[in-house]
């Protein structure tokens, strides 16, 4: 029996308009960023290396940081009824995300979506004790270095329970979880990352857009991935 598919989300700039941890990257971390910026736009630094520089420059004050977060969250049209079309047809929900991740609770809370969502996968954000903020990565792969959150690992474990993966995503770095997902919902850069490497997919504006794709077959996609979340991470 096929089981039905899981929704593996991305959070930043997916189920919220813009991207918050970079927003509070441009608005909070001062003129240090500007090479930060610079380096990881050449492909100079990954991910999670944007992250630990990041923080580091970040005001140490998280009531601030969350309430800049809850200035700039605007949840995606849809994304509600989303929710409830997943709960009717079995579809766990799962958010997988690799940003700052301390505000994607109190968010989802504030808008009553919370217990609505299967499982969350993310980073964390906290002060160390000489009062500067360090990101931490439950999540990460124990040898490759390039993503925070292995999202990766996330689409083949729920696939090797024996359900599809649709995975939805916006950004560069979903490519590599993307790269195993059985149907992809691909928005703005992830779509190009889609057109490039031939993923199976769909472009998506608003979460009515993913109501309407249908059920994809489990498949093999070891050879064709761009990384191997249970071996050495990515082949790239
Ligand atoms: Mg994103």
């Amino acid at each position: 029996m096929t089981l039905n598919p899981a929704y593996l989300v991305d959070f930043d700039g997916t189920i919220t308009t813009v991207d918050i941890s970079y927003e509070l990257a441009v608005g909070l971390a001062g003129e240090g960023y500007e090479e930060i910026d610079h380096v990881y736009r050449r492909k100079e630094i990954p991910i999670r290396e944007w992250l630990r520089r990041t923080a580091q420059l970040l005001p140490p004050d998280m009531d601030l940081l969350l309430s800049k977060s809850f200035e700039w969250a605007v949840i995606r049209p849809g994304f509600e009824n989303f929710l409830e079309h997943a709960r009717k047809q079995d579809s766990p929900v799962i958010i997988a995300s690799d940003g700052f991740g301390f505000y994607i609770e109190p968010i989802l809370s504030r808008h009553g979506l919370l217990d609505r969502v299967s499982h969350i996968y993310r980073n964390d954000t906290e002060l160390n004790p000489v009062g500067v903020l360090e990101v931490k990565t439950p999540h990460a792969h124990s040898i490759c270095n390039v993503c925070g959150n292995c999202k990766a690992f996330h689409v083949v474990t729920m696939k090797k329970e024996g359900r599809p993966v649709i995975y939805i995503g916006d950004g560069s770095n979903d490519r590599f979880g993307a790269s195993w997902g059985d149907h992809v919902c691909a928005r703005d850069r992830l779509l190009e990352y889609c057109r490039r490497y031939n993923f199976r997919h769909s472009p998506w504006d608003d979460f009515y857009d993913i109501i309407d794709v249908g059920t994809p077959g489990l498949q093999d996609l070891s050879e064709s991935s761009l990384c191997c979340p249970l071996g050495s991470g990515v082949k790239e």
